[in-house]
């Protein structure tokens, strides 16, 4: 082998990503498996929004999504925001659309230094296209609540009532960007700001159901 071909090999071998869900040597969610994956894309109703859920209850993409949001397992980033771009495409139908996800505990934000939903529904935006606007300061925290993992539903329930406010009304729909929906109290509360504000919730779309 010579040299240069030695080099080459050996930057393939340090750059190579292999599939999470196939050992695919690939991209670290292969298309072939995020094909596979939203062919489980379900859509349930909360409060008459539409939840698209890209997701079913599934251990890995579960795992995954604490390696992104716990560990900061940054390059997950691209396959979970292409995705979330798929289900903003499904509720579009070529309107602009504002997008918002449910905001982070401050315990969270503390924690993690960062906010890995809101990278994800920048990024998701991103990849969806123009008519996208992600805004950050339109849905915010009302008071102080705690995480929700550990908490029942009633408990769920409680810490998120009136969990959120709309900052401003708004003409333009939005759809509510979550990572998971378990009892869908966030989304809830998130969509209960919102109409409060007469602002029209189109959809919420989320990674996982663990409904
Ligand atoms: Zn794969």
């Amino acid at each position: 082998m010579r040299a240069n071909e030695f080099i080459r090999d050996f930057t393939n071998l340090i750059s190579q990503n292999y599939c999470y869900f196939c050992g695919q040597i690939e991209e670290i969610i292969c298309h072939k498996c995020i094909k596979e994956l939203i062919q489980e894309a379900k859509i349930q109703y909360l409060v008459e929004v539409p939840v698209l859920s890209m997701t079913l209850n599934n251990p890995t993409m579960s795992k995954l999504i604490s390696s992104y949001k716990d560990r900061g397992e940054a390059n997950l980033i691209v396959p979970f925001s292409k995705i979330i771009s798929l289900g903003l495409k499904y509720f579009s139908k070529h309107q602009h659309i504002t997008i918002v996800n449910v905001p982070s505990t401050a315990q969270a934000l503390q924690k993690r230094g960062l906010d890995p939903i809101t990278l994800l529904a920048i990024s998701a935006c991103k990849f969806a296209g123009k008519r996208f606007t992600h805004d950050p300061s339109l849905l915010q925290s009302n008071k102080h609540r705690n995480d929700q993992a550990g908490l029942n539903v009633a408990q769920r329930n409680i810490n998120m009532k009136d969990a959120f406010r709309a900052n401003y009304s708004l003409t333009k729909p939005v759809i509510i960007i979550d990572d998971l929906i378990t009892t869908g109290s966030s989304l809830r509360a998130s969509v209960d700001a919102f109409r409060q504000q007469k602002i029209n919730v189109k959809a919420c779309v989320v990674m996982v159901s663990h409904h």
